[in-house]
């Protein structure tokens, strides 16, 4: 047997619940697993969540996502790495895997009736992370294969059946072990509640949100006494527990709630039903106003784009602009219409928003899909070199990057390119692929190219050397 674990009993963990004075529960011991091991299996965990499950890709709903997430990340103090991806699966859910990688369950999008209700799962899983509950949770044993463990985590965490059997058959019964010692902390879960309800306050939301989420979903759930969704059987909601997450909301400061309150969430729950293979129908149930009807209707004809052509409304997109000024997302919609109907002055209002909104990497992605329709196939590529390293998700921007080299048969570059968007998302071994491929065929070895695909094979290198040192000899 490759893999053996040393599974902790986390009862005996030395914790004390004092009423305000928790202790900060990083246990100093488990430095070296987080520098080497947790890194690695961070990187193989999030290969397994692209390769094995489907994700949603669309930019305007990962940047969303990943607003929040560093809301609220910003209010951890502590330097860790977190990153933030959208599975596309009904069940309401979400998990936090090795090295702060973030799954958050289109379900659960669907699901909350707010920022704050999404904001307040999103910051409970990002206290796993703060508080290292996956770390704690087993140790490794010298020869750990990091790829092996990794799908079984996410198997588990994600709640799928086949490639959770499948694994599960080849380490016995280790698998199932694993799973009830995920499944079961309360201590763990009380520990997320209590450190998550902290940040969600710190970040501007309602501290009361995480409560009131996980209280109306055990309700429901005894109305319509249906199967309970994945995340309650992961976070049993208690009475214990609900009286809680309330007491603590009750004893931080709330901030005074900001006079214009986001309903980004709703436009986002519209484009579910775009974005994602398994979502059913959200606009059914949902009451609309003008604005979100307008986003809807233009949304459904820049999608549906079949055999008629489409019957944009770009008057209501623009009233709605207008109305609501701080909500990119009627902009983007806007100007990606525009792109459609060959309007060139979507450019101009990309690059506005591009310096309005500097951080966000769905604005680039889709500026650069414009300037590619509208043939400005060099600017695209020239925008993309240039704002890419100065986001913490490239994944896509790179890959958009390759395809354009591709197209332009320039094939080292292409290669290049993907291998970066590969390294990105953590997959080392296909990066590695992909740069060996570029240098093959890099005949100018005093191109800048040739110099860049070097500092990347060092970097890659460096990684494996971490790996061999975790290797016996
Ligand atoms: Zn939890």
């Amino acid at each position: 047997m490759l893999l053996r674990f040393l599974l902790l009993n986390f009862f005996c963990l030395p914790i004390v619940f004092a009423s305000n004075n928790l202790p900060d529960l990083g246990a100093p011991d488990l430095k070296d697993y987080d520098s080497h091991t947790e890194t690695q299996l961070g990187q193989a965990f999030s290969t397994a969540l692209h390769t094995h499950y489907d994700l949603v890709y669309d930019p305007v709903m990962l940047s969303y996502i990943r607003r929040i997430g560093d809301k609220i990340t910003s209010e951890t103090g502590k330097n860790r790495n977190f990153s933030f991806f959208i599975i596309d699966n009904p069940e309401i859910n979400a998990f936090a895997g090795p090295n702060g990688v973030i799954g958050i369950h289109t379900g659960l999008i669907a699901s909350a009736q707010s920022e704050d209700e999404l904001a307040s799962v999103i910051a409970h899983e990002v206290a796993h992370v703060t508080q290292r509950h996956l770390s704690r949770t087993f140790e490794y044993q010298d020869n750990v294969n990091a790829a092996s463990i990794a799908s079984l985590i996410a198997a588990i965490l994600i709640g799928t059946q086949d490639p959770s059997a499948g694994i599960a058959t080849y380490m016995g019964g280790m698998g199932l072990n694993i799973q009830q010692q995920l499944k079961n902390s309360r201590i763990y879960e009380g520990e997320a509640d209590y450190f998550g309800i902290k940040y969600l306050n710190q970040a501007g939301y309602s501290p009361y949100a995480m409560g009131e989420f996980f209280g109306r979903l055990s309700k429901e759930m005894q109305i319509y006494e249906g199967t309970p969704p994945e995340i309650l059987l992961t976070h049993p909601v208690t009475e214990n527990r609900l009286a809680k997450a309330n007491d603590r909301a009750a004893q931080l400061k709330t901030e005074e709630p900001s006079s214009y309150k986001s309903d980004t969430l709703t436009l986002i729950q519209l484009r579910l039903n775009f974005t994602t293979k398994t979502q059913t129908q959200t606009y059914n149930t949902k009451k609309l106003n003008t604005h979100e009807s307008c986003y809807l209707k233009n949304l459904k004809q820049l999608h549906d784009q079949g055999s008629s052509t489409p019957q944009y409304d770009m008057k209501c997109l623009e009233a709605a602009s207008k109305k609501m000024p701080k909500e990119r997302l009627y902009k983007l919609l806007l100007a990606q219409i525009k792109t459609e109907t060959g309007d060139r002055s979507a450019l101009k209002d990309y690059e506005y928003l591009t310096s309005f909104y500097p951080t966000d990497f769905s604005i680039v992605y889709l500026y650069a899909q414009s300037l590619i329709k509208l043939n400005h196939k060099q600017e695209a590529i020239e925008l993309l070199t240039k704002s890419t390293p100065t986001f913490h998700y490239q994944y896509l921007l790179y890959s958009a990057l390759s395809k354009l080299y591709a197209e332009k048969n320039q094939k080292n570059y292409s290669y290049y390119y993907d291998a970066l968007a590969n390294y990105n998302i953590g997959n080392l071994p296909k990066s590695t692929f992909l740069v060996n491929q570029a240098q093959k065929i890099t005949k100018n070895k005093n191109s800048k190219l040739y110099q860049k695909i070097n500092q990347l094979k060092i970097e890659l290198e460096k990684n494996s050397q971490k790996e061999q040192r975790n290797q016996p000899s």
